[in-house]
């Protein structure tokens, strides 16, 4: 058999008896028949399949007693043929791929329901874990029932009858009902569905172990829809319930519990030592963690003495094994993404020329520190022949395009061209002017092209690109169309890439396929735990502005609930006579959008008459672009003071003097939306106000604005948003398609061993590139990742 890093416990064992039975002298093994015999039994006695086991027992038969020489050859030979199906490397990959059909006691009726509910493999099976455990290793007493918790007892069954239920409205309709009792009290169980087959087993004097949740009906305790065991039938001496914790799995519409309980322990008792370890044995052995399959076994099946706490929180070492076995696959598709990235061809930028250094000089404040550890991350990566890919996360005004910038500079110092891409072309704008302000009078030409330049503009722009005059395009992804070329692009800089759109995304990604790749910086202003940003862009390396421009004050947060809506006018009234600005913003809902635009222009208007001197404009994203252009124009300049808008000016809008942030209808926007804006003032030396008026209660809104109230940070909100919405919800969107599907870890609540995987997966594709010493582990995160991973190109 070919070397193989890691083993399966059958793998090894299958090993020991292949081994001697291969050796071409086995008159020079002593006692080769008992050698034979011995590894055979072992190797029958573990959690493998059937015809697995058959056959090693017949190995095991045939080496019973002292062989002649010949026969002893005879039987080697067929006992090796016997053998070789399981011996090849992909048997136990087969063996674990196949339907649960395969599996003692599960007909193919019941297989084609669990494969309907994503279980359509044993491997499947043996990953399900349980979502909870119940203790029936002591048991309750009827009398002392806890309501609302889950207990576990054994009663004998007083009577049992049908009757008839009726619900709110006209629902009702037919139930099993029984009542138990033992020498402490009485409970009711309920069934409203499948009374005939519940009937045959709860019959009166039957003795059962019953597990289910408490609750309280009238002046009576019922449990509905409970889980019976029949410890003893009516009359019958009651033998002691075996003391367990019995495993409980999330229950799937159409397929009973006890079914789903029974299916999965037949696959951990005969396919679990199939499961083989991808972890570096080192890493496993430091950490103490158990086999694969031992894991499983210690989750589907807990001993006795299991800690039940460590159990639920899933921190026990087995949970630790198969997390981070999943947790490892998925960084090293990562790791093996990053480190194809980083072998590509590039061009080599420089990043200490005259002009670079003219515009640091020339820049109108000093670089914080973090923006000057994050320029020197950046001109470093610029300066390699191969393409940077680089995450610039910062939170809202930590000064990121300063950033972008500088690395532009560079590049039209070597030559070559930048394009920077925003979402919408509002922030498009917003960038081409900001850049322009830091240019200055310098050298660098920048230019905006979105979707709605005008014709010949375009096409002006278009030629200039082509010729390369221009320096820096600035645009939406209009920029990436096959029509509009550069004459070298050697940058890409795209600002909040989450907001692109799936097919956008893909073009971003292949930005540059042909020859040299163009070094490409993705800035976002969601700041996300750092764990989890490396791994959710796991192919980017990460650099964190974790630092304002100096001076910032923090934003002071206010809530105001319906009915205090003077005392917001009296705030807006105060920073207009102060010569300050403010925004008013209002949500827009794609159903709604004409009563959200009428509630925002009566807002100007009403505004507009209770605050005579004042200019108001209104905002929203059905004008012409150059009617917004021109708004924004009027508002930058202060010629208007107050911009009442919809979320238009969520991200990326910049205007000092604003100090004010009018968030209507608060609750409705989400938690990052909500920081944006707040970001969008106290960005000068100015104090900024943000008021959240909620009009309403939406779903986890308290919670909301609960946590905006409560920080300011933009880590310690994006945490709370977790916690809020759940990491499926969260990550949904931003995980969308790049990452594959996990079946036990949980990129939040495990992100610590997230780490301790990374490192092992980027140490592993730092000795191996490619990994083409361990072919398996390459097969196995290919097939962890299926379509979501390009490996083709890593070979
Ligand atoms: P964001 O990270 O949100 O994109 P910007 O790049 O728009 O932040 O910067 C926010 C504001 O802070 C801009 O007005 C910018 O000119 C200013 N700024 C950036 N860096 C500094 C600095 N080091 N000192 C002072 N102001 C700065
Ligand atoms: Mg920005």
């Amino acid at each position: 058999m070919a070397k193989r890093v890691a083993a399966s416990p059958a793998e090894s064992a299958i090993a020991a008896v292949v081994g001697p039975l291969e050796f071409a002298h086995p008159e020079r093994i002593p006692k080769f028949e008992q050698v034979i015999e011995s590894a055979a039994e072992r190797a029958a006695a573990g959690a493998v399949p059937r015809e697995l086991r058959e056959a090693l027992r017949s190995v095991r038969d045939a080496f019973r007693k002292p062989l002649g020489e010949a026969e002893r050859r005879a039987a080697a030979l067929r006992a090796l043929a016997l053998l070789s199906p399981f011996a090849g490397a992909d048997y136990a990959a087969r063996a674990l791929a196949q339907s649960p059909r395969v599996l003692a006691g599960l007909g193919p009726r019941r297989a084609a329901q669990l494969a309907k509910r994503d279980m359509s493999t044993v491997e499947d099976l043996l990953y399900r874990l349980p979502a909870g455990y119940d203790d029936r290793r002591s048991l309750a007493s009827l009398g002392s029932l806890p309501v609302g918790a889950r207990v576990t007892f054994a009663a004998r069954v007083l009577g049992s009858a049908y009757a008839g239920w009726r619900g709110r409205g006209a629902r009702g309709g037919r139930m099993f009902e029984a009542t138990l009792g033992d020498e402490t009290g009485t409970v009711q169980l309920k069934w409203f569905r499948g009374g005939e087959a519940i009937e045959k087993i709860v019959r009166k004097g039957a003795l059962l172990l019953v597990t289910g949740d408490v609750k309280r009906y009238k002046y009576d305790k019922e449990i509905q829809h409970p889980e019976i065991e029949l410890l003893a039938e009516p009359g019958a001496e009651a033998e002691e319930p075996p003391k367990r914790i019995v495993p409980r799995y999330a229950t799937t519409e159409g397929v009973h519990p006890r079914a789903l309980r029974r299916a999965v322990a037949q696959a951990v008792a005969d396919y679990a030592d199939l499961v083989t370890g991808r972890l570096p044995e080192k890493l496993a052995a430091q950490r103490r963690l158990p086999s694969p399959a031992d894991a499983l076994r210690a989750l589907h099946a807990p001993a006795q003495d299991a800690d039940l706490d460590a159990l639920a929180a899933a921190a026990t070492p087995a949970h630790e094994r198969l997390i981070l076995e999943e947790l490892y696959l998925l960084e090293l598709g990562l790791a093996l993404r990053h480190d194809l990235k980083h072998r590509a061809q590039g061009i080599a930028m420089r990043s200490d020329g005259p002009r670079l250094r003219a515009a640091l000089r020339g820049l109108p404040f000093a670089l914080t520190g973090a923006q000057q550890r994050a320029w020197r991350e950046l001109a470093a990566d610029l300066a390699q022949p191969h393409p940077m890919s680089r995450l610039l996360e910062g939170d809202v005004g930590s000064g990121k395009t300063v950033i972008a910038y500088l690395a532009a500079v560079a590049v039209a110092e070597s030559g070559h061209q930048t394009a920077l891409l925003a979402p919408t072309e509002l922030l498009a704008e917003q960038h081409h002017r900001t850049l322009r302000q830091l240019v200055g009078g310098g050298p660098l030409c920048v230019e905006l092209f979105t979707a709605s330049a005008a014709p010949g503009h375009a096409e002006n722009i278009r030629s200039e690109l082509a010729r390369g005059g221009i320096d820096v395009a600035v645009g939406t992804h209009a920029l990436l169309q096959d029509t509009v070329a550069f004459r070298s692009r050697g940058l890409v800089v795209v600002d909040e890439q989450h907001r692109f759109g799936v097919r956008q995304r893909a073009v971003l990604r292949g930005a540059g396929d042909d020859g040299a790749q163009p070094h490409m910086l993705v800035m976002t202003a969601t700041p996300i735990p750092r764990t989890l940003a490396m791994t959710l862009h796991g192919d980017l390396d990460l650099t964190v502005l974790d630092e304002l421009p100096a001076g910032r004050l923090p934003v002071r947060t206010l809530l105001a609930r319906p009915g205090e809506g003077r005392e917001v006018l009296r705030l807006l009234q105060e920073t207009v006579a102060r010569g300050e600005q403010a925004y008013v913003v209002y949500p827009l809902i794609e159903e709604s959008e004409k009563s959200d635009l009428r509630a925002a222009s009566e807002s100007a208007q009403r505004i507009a008459s209770a605050l005579p001197n004042t200019r108001v404009d209104l905002l929203h994203g059905r004008l012409e672009t150059a009617a917004r252009q021109a708004a924004m124009a009027r508002f930058e300049a202060g010629e208007t003071q107050v911009l009442v808008s919809t979320t238009v000016v969520e991200v990326g809008v910049d205007v000092a003097n604003a100090t004010l942030m009018i968030v209507e209808n608060a609750e409705r926007f989400g938690l990052a939306q909500l920081h944006q804006l707040r970001g969008r003032v106290g960005r000068g030396r100015k104090a900024g106000t943000c008021v959240l008026v909620a009009r309403g209660a939406g779903e986890g809104s308290e919670a909301r604005l609960a946590a905006m109230l409560a920080t300011p940070d933009g880590f310690a909100i994006a945490e709370a948003d977790l916690r809020i919405r759940g990491p499926g919800d969260f990550l949904g969107t931003r995980q969308h398609g790049r990452l594959p599907d996990l079946r036990i870890a949980d990129l939040v609540r495990d992100r610590n061993w997230l780490a301790v995987a990374r490192d092992a997966a980027r140490a592993t594709v730092a000795r191996d590139p490619g990994l083409r010493g361990d072919p398996a582990l390459r097969a196995a995160v290919r097939a962890r990742w299926g379509g979501s991973l390009d490996l083709a190109e890593v070979g």
